[in-house]
């Protein structure tokens, strides 16, 4: 139940998000799809943990059915001990904006808005009082501290994504989830993303799910999770760039394999 805290100390509440059989099927016109079949995993509070796969792996589904954007059409799924189910939607969108942070390919900053409004966004969203001083600070250490007043079209990519950044972390989230947050970079700008998250990880204790295509990007988290035809088929602890894209390059190879014997 949404409403329900778990009390210190019972088994998994030192995790920051669990996932038991989740299950997600989409009903379209030319049938039905299973997008995630029977996912369990237990993320550790300040873990960064990427999630890579073939396209139409179920990357984006794991993603939306964690956050609490998406409902599984079976399982449960728990962010901080707390089972994200059992509420209104308002309730469900209270606990969203209370304890997760999202990070976006394209940013999806507010264009109309400053740098310093586009940060205290989710604080006035969930009705929280707006600490200017913790919405400088939190700009201050991604580097834009000196921008507050700058519309998103004044910046670049990279400083685009670092507000995006400032934005989900400054209400002191439980579990943040970036959806390819370098796919849209340069590598240097992506160098210095990854870079903000890992200290979000290491530094402020936040939990941190990414999706990326990219094994470079991935060799940043402390263990890679691997996904195929919605299935966990591997991890990958203490991740090198090398070894997340051979067996990416595996994964690919065994997948393309099945679909055309299939006749897929
Ligand atoms: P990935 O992010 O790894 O590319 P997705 O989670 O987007 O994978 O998709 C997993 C599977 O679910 C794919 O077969 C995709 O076509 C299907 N799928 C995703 N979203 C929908 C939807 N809204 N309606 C129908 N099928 C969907």
């Amino acid at each position: 139940m949404l409403l329900e805290e778990p009390a210190a100390g019972t088994p998994g509440s030192d995790q920051a998000l669990r996932l038991e059989s989740v299950t997600k099927h989409y009903v379209s016109p030319g049938g039905s799809v299973t997008a995630l079949d029977d996912v369990s995993l237990a993320l550790d509070r300040g873990s960064f943990t990427a999630v890579m796969g073939p396209s139409g792996s179920g990357k984006s589904t794991l993603l939306q059915c964690a956050a609490g954007l998406d409902s599984p059409s079976s399982g449960r799924v728990f962010v901080d001990g707390v089972e994200m189910s059992g509420g209104t939607e308002a309730q469900l969108t209270k606990f969203r904006r209370g304890r997760i942070g999202f990070v976006f390919q394209h940013f999806n900053l507010m264009p109309t808005l400053t740098v310093l409004q586009n940060t205290t966004l989710p604080l006035r969203l969930a009705g929280r009082r707006v600490d200017r001083a913790r919405a400088v600070a939190t700009l201050d250490r991604v580097g834009l501290g000196e921008r507050l007043d700058h519309l998103p079209s004044q910046l670049s990519g990279g400083q685009q994504q670092r507000v995006a950044i400032a934005r989900a972390l400054v209400t002191r989230p439980r579990v943040v989830f970036a959806d390819e947050p370098t796919g849209a970079l340069d590598t240097r700008s992506a160098r210095e993303v990854l870079a903000l998250l890992q200290e979000a990880v290491r530094i402020d204790g936040r939990t941190l799910v990414m999706v990326t295509h990219d094994p470079v990007a991935a060799a940043h988290a402390d263990q890679v999770l691997f996904l195929a035809d919605g299935g966990l088929v591997g991890r990958l602890a203490e991740p090198t760039a090398a070894v997340v894209a051979d067996t990416m390059t595996r994964l690919t190879e065994q997948v393309s394999g099945r679909r055309v014997s299939e006749g897929v």
